[in-house]
């Protein structure tokens, strides 16, 4: 039995060498910092930076067209590459096309019509009540959310107002009369 264990001992100790002091303290840092790195959570920021630029433009699309034109500032707010994403002036094109073509039959309106009135937009922060809405000559307005529409602006009724209502309380005078 004697044998058997020298034996035994002689085996172990071949097989597995014991390590030095200065081995085993870099194998349990080595461990230590695994462990950290397997508890530590991957920042917000990498999952939206892995993800298909394409397929977040399309998310970020839907948001918009869900919640308005406000969504914009919101989403800017929320993260550093929404901001860019919502910045982009292709983007916003697109966003307002999504918009029109949900608020308006296009099919009801003659081609010239189409053409005269389906048309790039910008943003515009109504003086007098603060409302960001679409401010697109020769166009419609609204504040860009699904379904809602403001009906038909002229630029020579209430220029960068959001509603004719804004520009009169501002101190607007009927247009007629200006003309
Ligand atoms: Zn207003």
């Amino acid at each position: 039995m004697q044998v058997l264990r020298h034996w035994c001992c002689i085996v172990l100790l071949t097989n597995y060498p014991l390590k030095s002091d200065a081995e085993r303290k870099s194998l349990r840092k080595g461990m230590r910092t695994q462990r950290a790195k397997a508890i530590d959570p991957i920042p917000i920021d990498d999952y939206l930076t892995k993800m298909p630029p394409e397929i977040l433009q399309q998310i970020l699309l839907k948001v918009i067209t869900e919640d308005g034109d406000v969504a914009f500032l919101r989403l800017s707010l929320t993260s550093r590459i929404y901001k860019e994403i919502v910045s982009d002036a292709k983007f916003r094109e697109q966003a307002h096309y999504i918009w029109l073509d949900s608020v308006i039959n296009w099919s009801r309106f003659s081609e010239d019509y189409k053409k005269e009135f389906r048309v790039p937009c910008s943003l515009t922060e109504c003086p007098k009540c603060g409302d960001i809405f679409k401010d697109c000559p020769p166009g419609y307005v609204g504040d860009g959310r699904k379904g809602v529409l403001r009906g038909f602006y002229s630029t020579i009724d209430f220029p960068g107002y959001c509603l004719a209502e804004c520009h009169f309380n501002a101190g607007g005078e009927f247009p007629y009369e200006n003309v």
